[in-house]
């Protein structure tokens, strides 16, 4: 039976991002990723667009992605936030931060080539898809995966498991791991769209009765679009007519781009907000969606997942320091309690900071109710003029707020 020292569950965006990263530090890994890499329903690797933070732009530098990254992703120079219905509204430039980007946006599929490329040229990385694993055992110094390949069934042995397999996750549910779910009963509206007026990559954000609406800058002056809505009016939107789309959503969102002048495919994604009660359970611990999934509205979940990635790399280094100067054997220490345990006390501000302020948003921002409402138009037009609490918001935009990850800063 072939033994690993870490075997990864789901070879999405945090499933991906791990292996390269242990790659990178000298640990052998192998990824089982259910669907075939050219298959378009991977469903990490779709059309959607993602916001990487200034902090994640720099843990994918350190991952040897930058060259593949900046010729197709979209700088985000500056960010508007305002509420339909009301004149205030914050914006946060990048100049006044003192940074040449807030952050960068750039398609899933595009995020997801770069990514498989970059685990095709590495040699300690063992890829295997279509691959999806059914069942693990964990005994006291390793676990035992089964894996269902296109055309047989095959056991593997790890130290550490990391399951990456997205928010709906049945083997975190096989592991007893609870998950608090709050469904919001709305869904994204997602599409990649062009305007008559050029983004000058800015991003907006803009708050409707119904729920907020995202428009992120893409290359070759498209925009992403992510428009919160009641799940049956997303399913409407999604198949009205284009015209129509266009008319609704300029309603929405105003005039400050002109009109919409092109509209790509549409989909709807059904928005929950998931927290995994532990981190780890035996040998298996917990990344990305797996371990937390978000309101889009802030834009947060990659950014999180990918923190999720720094911190356990970097316990990982010390911990295969310490087993090459012991001489212990390094598979079983990488899956030890205490190493475990070390990861899931270092993530748990993040998560919990990330979770509550993209909750708390979703809620204030969703509210029609006239007082909330007053109250977070003067919350707009405080941040814009206070340079603390603008501050504050970049700081967080930019995915450094309770994030003290090596990987994550700008240094050398
Ligand atoms: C509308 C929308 C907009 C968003 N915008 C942003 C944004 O701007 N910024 C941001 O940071 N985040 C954003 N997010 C969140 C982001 O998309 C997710 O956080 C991210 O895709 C999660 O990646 P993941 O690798 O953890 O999980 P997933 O993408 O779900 O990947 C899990 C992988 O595991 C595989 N898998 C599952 N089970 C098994 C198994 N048993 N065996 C083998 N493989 C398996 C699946 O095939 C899949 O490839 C957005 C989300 C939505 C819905």
């Amino acid at each position: 039976m072939k033994q690993y020292p870490v075997v990864i569950i789901g070879g999405g965006m945090a499933g991906a991002s791990l292996a390269l990263s242990l790659a990178n530090i000298g640990i052998e890994n192998a990824v089982f990723e259910a669907f075939a890499p050219e298959s378009n329903a991977q469903p990490g690797f779709d059309d959607r667009t993602v916001a990487l933070s200034a902090a994640s732009l720099n843990i994918l530098k350190r991952l040897g992605l930058e060259k593949d990254l900046y010729s197709v992703a979209a700088p985000i120079k500056n960010i508007h936030v305002s509420d339909q219905g009301h004149c205030g509204f914050a914006r946060i430039d990048a100049s006044e931060c003192g940074v040449p980007a807030l952050g960068a946006v750039i398609e899933n599929w595009q995020l997801g080539q770069a990514l498989n490329q970059a685990i095709s040229k590495q040699s300690l990385i063992d890829y295997y898809a279509p691959a999806k694993v059914v069942d693990i055992e964990q005994a006291e110094q390793y676990a035992t995966l089964r894996i269902e390949l296109s055309n047989a069934t095959q056991e593997v042995k790890a130290g550490l498991v990391v399951l990456a397999d997205g928010a709906r996750s049945p083997l975190r549910q096989q592991l007893h791991i609870d998950a608090q779910v709050n469904d919001f009963r709305k869904s994204a509206v997602v599409c990649n769209l062009t305007t008559q007026l050029p983004h000058q990559h800015c991003a907006y954000e803009r708050f409707t009765q119904d729920g907020p609406l995202a428009l992120l800058p893409l290359t070759k002056n498209r925009m992403g679009l992510v428009w919160s809505k009641p799940t049956k009016e997303a399913q409407l939107l999604v198949e009205l007519d284009e015209a129509k789309f266009s008319k609704q959503l300029e309603e929405a969102f105003g005039a400050r781009l002109g009109k919409i002048t092109k509209v790509g495919s549409r989909k709807s994604f059904p928005l929950i907000q998931l927290k995994a009660e532990s981190l780890f359970r035996g040998r298996c611990v917990l990344i990305g969606n797996a371990a937390q999934s978000l309101h889009p509205i802030a834009g947060q979940g990659f950014n999180l997942g990918l923190r999720d990635v720094a911190a356990l790399t970097e316990i990982l280094t010390s911990v295969k320091e310490v087993a090459e100067d012991s001489g212990q054997p390094l598979a079983q220490q990488l899956g030890d309690y205490q190493v475990l345990r070390q990861y899931q006390e270092s993530r748990q501000a993040d998560r919990e900071q990330t979770l509550w302020v993209t909750e708390s948003l979703a809620r204030l921002f969703s509210n029609p109710w006239l007082p909330l409402s007053v109250s977070r138009n003067m919350l707009l037009k405080t941040m814009d003029v206070a340079p603390v609490a603008k501050g504050v918001f970049a700081s967080q935009a930019m995915g450094f707020g309770f994030n003290n990850s090596r990987m994550a800063s700008h240094e050398e």
